[in-house]
């Protein structure tokens, strides 16, 4: 009967990180997606949606639009990394990226060696 209860614990890291990386993913499009549709639902007042966009304008305060657009795409990208196969490699050097790093930033891209370098660079700004 719990034969279908994936034990966390077994489930592959990668299983676990694609389907954190997705999670996250949908939420940041939900987020995305009610605030495209805000002009719209300004047509409509009501009690629920006053509260509903409360929350949500809460939401948004502390995670812009282009953060989250930027959020978004580094996903994607993470996601179609692991599709390839490219998950967890360093795309500068080619290096294994420590698990330590992979689970503190799931979609990291870089080693912390290479993170720093570009860092330094001023190319990208990513917080780590
Ligand atoms: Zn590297």
């Amino acid at each position: 009967m719990t034969d279908n209860v994936i034990d966390i614990a077994t489930v592959p890291t990668k299983d676990r990180t694609r389907r954190l990386l997705s999670a996250e993913l949908e939420r940041i499009a939900a987020r995305l997606h009610s605030e495209a549709e805000m002009p719209m639902a300004g047509v409509v007042s009501g009690d629920f949606l006053d509260v509903a966009q409360d929350i949500e304008n809460q939401e948004l305060a502390r995670l812009s639009a282009s953060r989250l657009l930027e959020r978004a795409r580094r996903l994607r990208l993470a996601l179609a990394r692991m599709s390839d196969g490219e998950y967890g490699v360093c795309s500068e050097c080619g290096a294994q990226i420590p698990p330590r790093r992979l689970l503190a930033v799931p979609d990291a891209m870089t080693c912390i060696a290479c993170q720093s370098q570009r860092e330094r660079v001023g190319s990208v700004g990513r917080d780590s």
